[in-house]
């Protein structure tokens, strides 16, 4: 067996522009984002830490209308509401306000993504015409009321209901127990006067799925109307300064008109009408809609574990900690030349990066979809597939990062004032809300396991196990079993394979990232066929296979991830910059392959050897890349304000 060899990876440029990288970095919404960085500068919208609950609920309401005042928040809208129609400048302007005060960013995400979004999307011209200026302006403040204490990932079985009275002309809608009342609904429990919310509709008797509809909450002095009955959530792991309330319908009367009616309508006489025949589909076709919120979250995730890292990373070059022995008098030791320190902080820094420019084509396909003039069904079934992927595995870095990065900072970085307080309870729910992630990873993964989302999408649960069996999957599955035995024989037999020096190349990179992803979906498929074939419940065939599903996804992810970066880079047209990014993206990749070597070594990917040449290869990027900590950080542009005049232990090195 071959001497395990560090594979052949040529360090990065000697040094680089911050602020080059930074542009390179900030993309085509570069001056979006310095727009959102200048208000965050103000000393004024800087995160307050410490204020009492009410105190930070008055103060995000008036940064948030201060926002709206000076047009940033509803770029998404058409111009004639007070808006731009630019779908991805608006997430990128959300992504950079998610550097500062994460109550503010949810605040506005609840107001101008989610009521707005729901308006704008799901209503129609009347509904725009009546309220979509106001909402961006913030004279209407409102929520999107969809869970339920009894239903959250289920939306589809909520329970309250909106039942048309032909009489009056009028919807009523009813909490029918308190098991459906609506919960945890931002902007409900202060200032919320409207809410866009979802209910079971009843026409003629008939029950016809889940539909949205305007309800008014509170009066404009912010009195509680009659028939409404709201309660304050109170204190929640964090996000204090966003309102989250329950919401009781005791038989509130709306005008028929204020069904959002994009998808399906009710005339005069009481006649339900929609253009998509099937309930199911109508409700996906509703949700669907509603993706921006999504991918907001998932690119304010990756800002907020960029600050931590930020802050982590000047710590690390700051602080000194123990020394050589006997070295009495020479100073000890900076906290990031230690290869542990390097080891915790630099590939979350890596994935970071290969993160963002995930984000960044997410965000490009988001606008393409929502700005086409024709419907683009498979795009939009790849956008939905990807968001739900992203989401998952980004709040999911910023949840263990943040954790990482606080434990970095030692107990410096369990004070309050150092920001990471605030930054690990206020992201801790972002791997909730915008959909739960192990049910998204499902979602992503039954997309990723047919060619027919549509079809899919009429199927409950059962339907899909049988339909998975049905579709030809033991094709995929014989193609991929033969795929195996053809590598493992390049692996073991052919000259040179076993050599790591290939583990530097993207090709190669690339090619056991997309493998592992190939495998595992079609392995999921074999089980779920060969579960079927002998005769067992689809229904509790599927549930077996749920962890294997969650792999499937979650590989797919780590595929896509990378390519976004490596495809990235071939944009880049600074030499300096494309060094020290493709080490980066080394790092991410090698990072990715070892923290699952046991698996690539159990489908003979990887050789014992190989598997410790990629261990080998991640220390020597860490070391390789440690001199370029902090410019790489000072490249995502978080203002001062957010970062050292926030928290002073990001402040020592600067
Ligand atoms: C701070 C905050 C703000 C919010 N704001 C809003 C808002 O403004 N408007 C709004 O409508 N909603 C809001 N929500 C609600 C949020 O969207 C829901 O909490 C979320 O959808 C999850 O639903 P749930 O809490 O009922 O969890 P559940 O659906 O009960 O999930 C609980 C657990 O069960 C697991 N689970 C569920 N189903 C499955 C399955 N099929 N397979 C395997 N595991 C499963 C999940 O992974 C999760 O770990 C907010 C929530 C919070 C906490």
């Amino acid at each position: 067996m071959a001497a395990t060899t560090t594979p052949t990876i040529p360090p990065p440029a000697p040094a680089v522009d911050a602020a080059a990288l930074r542009a390179f970095l900030d993309g085509e919404h570069a001056e979006i984002r310095d727009r959102c960085r200048a208000w965050l500068s103000v000393p004024a919208n800087a995160p307050r830490p410490g204020l009492a609950l009410e105190e930070h609920r008055a103060q995000v309401l008036a940064w948030a209308k201060d926002l709206a005042d000076a047009g940033e928040t509803a770029r998404g809208f058409p111009a004639e509401y007070g808006g731009q129609g630019q779908v991805g400048g608006a997430v990128a302007g959300f992504e950079t306000l998610a550097f500062g005060d994460l109550s503010l960013l949810v605040k506005c995400g609840v107001q101008f993504g989610l009521f707005g979004g729901a308006v704008l999307h799901l209503g129609t011209r009347k509904h725009h015409d009546r309220h979509l200026a106001d909402i961006a302006s913030l004279r209407l403040p409102g929520c999107f009321a969809m869970t339920e204490t009894g239903h959250g990932s289920n939306v589809q079985q909520l329970e309250t209901t909106a039942t048309y009275d032909a009489a009056t002309g009028e919807f009523v809608v009813s909490t029918p127990h308190d098991g459906a009342r609506k919960d945890y609904i931002g902007n409900a429990a202060r200032d919320g006067r409207m809410a866009a919310v979802f209910a079971q509709l009843v026409v003629g008797g008939q029950s016809r799925g889940v539909h949205a509809l305007l309800v008014p909450l509170r009066d404009a002095d912010g009195i509680v109307l009659p028939g409404i009955r709201i309660e304050d959530c109170g204190a929640k792991l964090g996000l204090d300064g966003v309102d989250n309330g329950r919401i009781w319908f005791d038989d509130v009367r709306v005008p028929r008109d204020n069904l959002l009616d994009r998808y399906a309508a009710v005339d005069e006489d009481g006649v339900y009408r929609s253009a998509i025949d099937s309930s199911t589909k109508r409700f996906f076709t509703m949700l669907g809609t509603l993706i921006q919120g999504r991918v907001s979250i998932c690119g304010a995730s990756i800002s907020a574990t960029k600050v931590a890292l930020a802050i982590a990373v000047r710590h690390a070059e700051a602080r000194r900690q123990f020394g050589p022995p006997g070295d009495d008098g020479v100073e000890e030791v900076v906290l990031l030349d230690y290869r542990t320190h390097q080891r915790r902080l630099l590939p979350a820094l890596a994935k970071v990066y290969a993160l963002h420019f995930a984000q960044e084509e997410l965000v490009a396909r988001l606008h393409r979809v929502f700005t086409a003039d024709e419907e683009l069904d498979r795009e939009r079934r790849e956008l939905e597939t990807l968001a739900a992927g992203l989401k998952a595995v980004a709040t999911w870095h910023a949840t263990a990062t943040i954790q990482e990065c606080r434990e970095a900072c030692g107990g410096m970085g369990y004070l309050q004032g150092n920001r990471f307080a605030a930054l690990k309870a206020d992201t801790d729910v972002f791997t909730t809300f915008e959909g739960d992630n192990t049910v998204l990873l499902q979602l992503a993964a039954k997309n990723l396991l047919t060619d027919f989302r549509d079809q899919l999408g009429e199927l409950d649960p059962l339907g899909t196990a049988g339909f998975y069996a049905r579709q030809g999957f033991e094709a995929v599955a014989e193609r991929s079993a033969m795929r195996e035995v053809l590598t493992r024989l390049a692996d073991d037999l052919l000259p040179g394979r076993d050599d790591q020096a290939d583990l530097g190349r993207r090709d190669v990179q690339l090619e056991l990232l997309r493998w592992r992803a190939d495998h595992i979906k079609s392995g999921v498929a074999r089980r779920l066929k060969g579960g079927i074939d002998a005769g067992r419940d689809p229904f509790h065939v599927l549930l077996d296979c749920q962890d294997h599903l969650l792999a499937a996804a979650r590989a797919y992810v780590d595929s896509v991830v990378l390519e976004a970066f490596a495809a990235k880079l071939e944009r880049c047209e600074d030499p300096g910059g494309r060094l020290l990014l493709d080490r980066v993206c080394d790092l991410y990749a090698l990072s990715t392959i070892e923290a699952d070597r046991g698996w690539f070594q159990e489908h003979g990917r990887l050789s014992s050897t190989r598997s410790k040449a990629v261990i080998k290869a991640v220390n020597s990027l860490c070391g390789q890349l440690r001199p370029h900590a902090q410019t790489l950080v000072e490249a995502f542009g978080v203002p001062e304000t957010a970062l050292g005049d926030a928290a002073p232990i990001a402040r020592a090195s600067t």
